[in-house]
C-alpha cells in the first residue's frame, strides 16, 4: 500500500531533519526517511556550530527527532532504494518494501567518506585520525601532527593545518618528493612542514591511543594527530536515478542545484553534504531549512493557481 504525504525527505542528519522542521510547521504532510549513518557519527563532538558546539552528534539529531514530531512529521529507520517521477508527483521505494508518494522530494543524504586503506586508519577515523581542522583543530592544537600524502589535496591540507600545531609532518607515502611543485616546497618549508619520504605501513596504537606512524621500511614516526583526506562520495544515487544533472568538482561529482537547492528536475531538492561536500552541520541545516520553505512556496502558488479544491490537506 503506497502512503500519500505532500514531501518526502530523504535523509535524516542535519539537512534533512531541518528541512523536516520547517516543513512541518508549514503543515505539510511529510515523512522522512532514514537509514540512520549520519556522517560525523565516528566523532564524540560536534564544534562549531553556534549554541551547539561541542554537542554529541547523537545528541544534535535526537533533539532535532523531537523537534519535527511536534509538528506531526513521521520518521522511519528505513533506506530509500528507488524513486521514479510522473506528472503528479513521485513514488519512492524503501528498502523494506514499503512505498510513499509525494508531490516534493528532498534528499538530503549526505556523502560517504572513503578512507586510505592504510591499517589503523578507518578504525580510528574520527578520534585521532582527522581530516578537518575546523571540526577537530581546536581540540588538537599544539600537538604532533602527521598528514598522509594520499591525495592531490595533502600539500594543502599540511599547510593549512599548520596553523594549529608547528609540530607537523607530511608523509609522502604514494606521493614522490619530485611531485612537489617550487611553490609547494617553498610553502612547506616556509610553514615548517618536515617532510618524511616512503610508504606509510600503518599506524601505531597504545592503550586505545594513536603514538605513531609505521613506514614500510620498519621506521616509526611519534605522532599523536593524524589528519588523511577521504575520497567525498557524495550518495546522489536517487537524483541521478531521477535525472538529475550532476557535474565534476575538484571533490568529485555533485548534482547541479540552485541557491535553494532545486535541482534540475522540478521537484526535487537536494540539500547539505549531497550537494556540496565542504558544508559543515550548520550549513547543511540551513540549507534544509531553506529548501523547504522554497518548495513551500511553490506549492502554495501551484495550489493556489489550481483552483479552490486543490491542495487539500492530506
Ligand atoms: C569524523 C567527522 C567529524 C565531523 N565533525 C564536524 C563538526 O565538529 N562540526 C561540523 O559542523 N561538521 C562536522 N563534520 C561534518 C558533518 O558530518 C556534516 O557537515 C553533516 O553530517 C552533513 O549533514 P547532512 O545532513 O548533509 O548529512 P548526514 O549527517 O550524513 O546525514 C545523511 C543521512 O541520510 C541517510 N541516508 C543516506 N542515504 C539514504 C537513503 N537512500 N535512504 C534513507 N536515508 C539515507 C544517512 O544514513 C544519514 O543519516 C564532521 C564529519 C566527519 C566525517
Amino acid at each position: 500500500m503506497t502512503e500519500e504525504y505532500e514531501v518526502v525527505v530523504v535523509g535524516g542528519g542535519a539537512a534533512g531533519l531541518s528541512a523536516a522542521l520547517v516543513l512541518g510547521r508549514a503543515r505539510r504532510r511529510t515523512l522522512v526517511v532514514d537509514a540512520g549513518e549520519p556522517r560525523n557519527a565516528p566523532a564524540a563532538h560536534m564544534q562549531g556550530y553556534l549554541s551547539r558546539d561541542g554537542m554529541p552528534p547523537a545528541e544534535f539529531l535526537a533533539v532535532g527527532r523531537e523537534e519535527i514530531a511536534r509538528y506531526g512529521v513521521e520518521l522511519v529507520r528505513d533506506r530509500a532504494v528507488d524513486a521514479v517521477r510522473d506528472a503528479d508527483g513521485f513514488d519512492v521505494t524503501l528498502a523494506s518494501g514499503r512505498t510513499a508518494r509525494a508531490r516534493r522530494l528532498v534528499v538530503a543524504t549526505g556523502l560517504k567518506d572513503e578512507l586510505p586503506t592504510i591499517p589503523g586508519v578507518a578504525e580510528r577515523f574520527g578520534r585521532d585520525v582527522v581530516h578537518c581542522p575546523y571540526c577537530h583543530g581546536w581540540e588538537v592544537r599544539d600537538q604532533a601532527f602527521g598528514v598522509l600524502a594520499t591525495s592531490a589535496q595533502s600539500v594543502h591540507q599540511a599547510l593549512l593545518v599548520s596553523h594549529w600545531s608547528k609540530d607537523v609532518t607530511l608523509f609522502l607515502h604514494d606521493l614522490g618528493e619530485d611531485r612537489l611543485s617550487d611553490e609547494e616546497s617553498r610553502r612547506l618549508a616556509a610553514a615548517g612542514v618536515r617532510i618524511v619520504p616512503g610508504v606509510v605501513a600503518g599506524l601505531v596504537v597504545e592503550d586505545d591511543r594513536l603514538t605513531g606512524v609505521r613506514l614500510a621500511d620498519g621506521s616509526t614516526h611519534a605522532r599523536s594527530v593524524v589528519f588523511v583526506a577521504p575520497r567525498f562520495v557524495p550518495r546522489t544515487q536517487l537524483l541521478e536515478r531521477l535525472g538529475a544533472e550532476v557535474r565534476e568538482t575538484p571533490f568529485g561529482t555533485a548534482p547541479v542545484v540552485d541557491e535553494t537547492g532545486r535541482t534540475t528536475v522540478p521537484g526535487v531538492w537536494a540539500v547539505g553534504n549531497a550537494t556540496l561536500v565542504t558544508q559543515q552541520v550548520v550549513n547543511s541545516a540551513a540549507g534544509g531549512g531553506l529548501a523547504a520553505a522554497t518548495l513551500n512556496n511553490e506549492l502554495v502558488f501551484e495550489d493556489l493557481d489550481a483552483g479552490p479544491q486543490a491542495g487539500a490537506r492530506v
